[in-house]
């Protein structure tokens, strides 16, 4: 048994070295809840032995959030601070990776007044668009990571006591990651290789169409683009830099044709927004845009979201994951989309990954459009994978193929 301290600084060097894979002479710039401060100490630690030139941290806490909303004027919300995106766009045109350490109290903003959310959520959006450029084209590497923070840990899981919650989830963290193998750089390299082949196989299949059926009432047709990618195991920045945006990842997607979405579907987990969780919700879709829903836990926050803009109210990805997935048969739900979407069949509303079709990197926002790819400033995974999930595939030719059966890849 390798003890938690080493194990801690084998995590960091796996998301320093393989999630960002940086680079000599390459800035970091780290997004952490300071109750990590020891996590980020390592990852400062490995990244400037592995070359980088300088680390910036940016932290947040809780409980100074919490209050900046019970006590903060509407305002404050609706002016997302222009020298803080500014300064993230600074970091990227200087070629930085950017390391997110995604750990929230999913309740957090519980009982706070959702127009000063929906406000912080729109203003965040626009102010960081350029910024989020960068990374949604992968011109810069960047990942998302996760660990526990205690009044997560508790929400996960509410029977144990904070410190047992605490080591529960990060057991169940390592588990995901693959911390918990032998050599777990090598067993990230073997996993990625196993997403591409899945990749090569849907790439070169030419897909028109997948027909999404289940018993819980889903049932749902989105139509694929002409010139479509499937992605997934890693990306690739614009300089050739290998690197895994999200540690866990278990997804292989791709993104619908916008108009081209027609049925219903239903969510399979909750969904934690900003805060605020979404739950037991179904979208029906008419010509790709959203004409109905509906939602047992958080419908005010699910309208909110739909309507950030037109292009809140269309699909932007269309993500495979088996129901067999090492996170999925955990039986965890994490209230954490890292996780959750890692462990079941999920769909984005908003903003398409441009990565993910031909030429997308160098279209205007209007040949975008032209090519049926959603934009919006928003972009929300939702689950709805569910153990009888069928997917079946149409090909140009309309030769119909089995993708998913069961909740698993048949393919
Ligand atoms: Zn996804
Ligand atoms: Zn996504």
């Amino acid at each position: 048994m390798k003890d938690f301290q080493s194990k801690l600084n084998e995590y960091a060097k796996l998301c320093v070295k393989v999630g960002i894979n940086i680079q000599p002479g390459q800035p970091l710039v780290v997004h952490a809840p300071i109750e990590g401060v020891e996590f980020v100490r390592l990852i400062a630690k490995n990244a400037y032995e592995a070359g980088a030139s300088e680390v910036y941290v940016n932290w947040n806490d809780e409980v100074i959030t919490r209050l900046k909303y019970e006590y903060a004027p509407m305002e404050v919300f609706e002016n997302f601070p222009k020298w803080y995106a500014d300064g993230l766009e600074d970091y990227a045109k200087k070629g930085a990776g950017f390391l997110s350490i995604s750990a929230q109290d999913p309740e957090l903003l519980k009982g706070i007044d959702p127009k000063k959310i929906a406000a912080n959520n729109k203003s965040s959006s626009i102010a960081l668009k350029e910024f989020r450029n960068y990374t949604m084209n992968d011109k810069n590497t960047w990942c998302v990571v996760s660990i526990p923070t205690k009044s997560w840990a508790k929400r996960v899981f509410p029977n144990l006591s904070e410190d047992e919650a605490v080591e529960r989830l990060w057991k169940a963290i390592f588990d995901a990651t693959r911390m918990n193998t032998e050599d777990p750089i090598k067993a990230w390299q073997d996993h990625m290789e196993n997403l591409k082949k899945k990749v090569d196989y849907l790439n070169s299949l030419e897909l028109k169409s997948l027909h999404y059926t289940s018993a819980n009432g889903t049932d749902l047709v989105v139509e694929l683009p002409e010139g479509h990618i499937w992605a997934g195991g890693g990306a690739v920045d614009q300089n050739g830099v290998e690197f895994a945006p999200n540690m866990p990842t278990e997804e292989v997607f791709t993104m619908p044709l916008k108009t081209g979405v027609n049925g219903v579907v239903y969510s399979s987990k909750p969904l934690n927004y900003g805060g605020k969780l979404i739950d037991e919700f179904k979208l029906t879709f008419k010509d790709g845009r959203v004409v109905d829903f509906d939602a047992k836990v958080g419908k005010d926050t699910l309208a909110d979201l739909l309507n950030i803009d037109e292009g809140a109210k269309y699909l932007g990805e269309v993500a495979l994951v088996p129901f067999d997935s090492p996170i999925s048969q955990s039986n965890i739900i994490f209230l954490n989309t890292l996780f959750d979407e890692n462990a079941s069949c999920h769909f984005a509303l908003g903003k398409a990954y441009p990565t993910n079709i031909k030429g997308g990197e160098k279209m205007t926002e209007e040949e975008l459009e032209a090519h049926g790819v959603n934009n919006s400033l928003t972009h929300v995974d939702f689950m709805i994978g569910t153990e009888d999930m069928s997917i079946i595939g149409e090909t140009k030719s309309g030769e119909k193929i089995q993708i998913f059966k069961n909740g698993n890849w048949n393919i």
